[in-house]
C-alpha cells in the first residue's frame, strides 16, 4: 500500500500520478449511460467489494443520484454519497480515506478522495454565491453556471504552504491540541489574498512561532482533498528570533534534534515527505 518513503513529492497519495493511469477524468454532463462502476462514499469512507474492487451495483434501490466523474479502467465511473448510519450489506468492505495507514491501493485511495472532493463541490455549488439562483453544470468540465445571473463558478481549491525550517541540526516542529498525542509536524497555513507562496511561508512561521526564516526553497506539492487544499511544500533556514508559540492555534512547538524527533505525521503527507528527505542529519552538514 504505502511506499516508504515516497521518492518524489509527485508520487504522494492524492496526486494524479497515484491514479496510475487507471482513471480518466470527465465532466458530469458526459455520462455515456449504461453499466459501469461506482465510487461509494459514506462520509470519508470508501466501500469496496469483497475482492477489493469498485462495485458495479448500487447497494440502495433509490434516493441517491450518481455523479459521473470519468472512466475507471475504461468503464464509466460514477460517484455516490450514501447516508451514514445504515447497513449496506456484508458484501461491501469499508476503508477510511483519512487513515494514517490507509489499507487501500494508492490508486483507489486517490480515486476515493478525488470523488469525495468532486461530490463536495457539487453539493456546495448548487446555489449561486452571487444571487442565490440555481446553478447547473456547464460545458464539458466541472464549471457551473447560475441560471439567473449567468455567473460562472469553478471548483474551489485552497492553496496552503507547509515548511520545514532548519537550524543547524535541528528542525522547527509544532503541534495542535487536537492531534494524536505526542505527534508534531511542520508549520503550515493558508495563503492570504495578495501573498505569494514565499510570503505566506514567512508570515506563517512568524505568526505561529515568532521565528524569521531565509533561503526559502520550493520542493514540491500535494493535493490534499480534505476538503480541497493544494499543499505547497518548502524548506527554509532559520534567520533569527526566539520561539514564541501562537497559543490560539498551537499547543506546543520548538526545536528538535533531527536525530531525536518526536512522533511524526504519517508517510502519506507532504509534511512527512519533507522531514524524511530534508530533515536528516546528513542534510544538515551539506549546507546550501
Ligand atoms: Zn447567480
Amino acid at each position: 500500500m504505502m511506499q516508504q518513503p515516497f521518492e518524489s513529492a509527485i508520487d504522494l497519495p492524492f496526486n494524479w500520478k497515484s491514479l496510475d493511469g487507471q482513471f480518466e477524468l470527465d465532466g458530469p454532463l458526459s455520462d455515456p449511460g449504461g453499466a459501469g462502476v461506482f465510487v461509494l462514499l459514506v462520509g470519508s469512507t470508501l466501500l469496496l467489494t469483497a475482492e477489493g474492487t469498485l462495485p458495479q451495483q448500487l447497494p440502495v434501490a433509490d434516493g441517491v443520484l450518481p455523479l459521473y466523474i470519468g472512466r475507471w479502467q475504461g468503464q464509466p465511473c460514477r460517484a455516490v454519497r450514501l447516508p451514514g448510519g445504515q447497513d449496506y450489506g456484508n458484501s461491501l468492505s469499508a476503508f477510511e480515506l483519512q487513515a494514517d495507514e490507509p489499507q487501500l491501493p494508492l490508486a483507489l485511495l486517490s480515486l476515493g478522495a478525488l470523488a469525495q472532493q468532486l461530490l463536495r463541490w457539487e453539493k456546495n455549488s448548487t446555489y449561486c454565491a452571487t444571487c442565490g439562483g440555481r446553478c447547473d453544470w456547464n460545458g464539458d468540465g466541472w464549471g457551473r453556471q447560475c441560471g439567473d445571473c449567468q455567473r460562472h463558478h469553478f471548483p474551489h481549491l485552497h492553496p496552503c504552504v507547509i515548511v520545514l525550517v532548519r537550524r543547524g541540526e535541528e528542525l522547527l516542529l509544532v503541534r495542535k491540541a487536537n492531534w494524536v498525542p505526542g505527534r508534531y509536524s511542520l508549520v503550515a497555513g493558508f495563503v492570504d489574498s495578495g501573498e505569494c507562496l514565499e510570503e505566506a511561508v514567512e508570515r506563517e512561521v512568524m505568526e505561529e512561532t515568532g521565528v524569521r526564516v531565509k533561503n526559502i526553497r520550493y520542493i514540491g506539492s500535494q493535493s490534499w482533498p480534505f476538503p480541497s487544499q493544494i499543499m505547497a511544500g518548502f524548506v527554509a533556514e532559520y534567520a533569527g528570533g526566539e520561539v514564541k508559540i501562537q497559543e490560539s492555534e498551537l499547543e506546543d512547538g520548538g526545536w528538535f534534534a533531527c536525530d531525536n524527533l518526536p512522533k511524526l505525521p504519517a508517510r502519506r503527507s507532504i509534511a512527512r515527505f519533507l522531514i524524511d528527505h530534508y530533515g536528516r542529519p546528513t542534510d544538515m552538514s551539506a549546507k546550501e
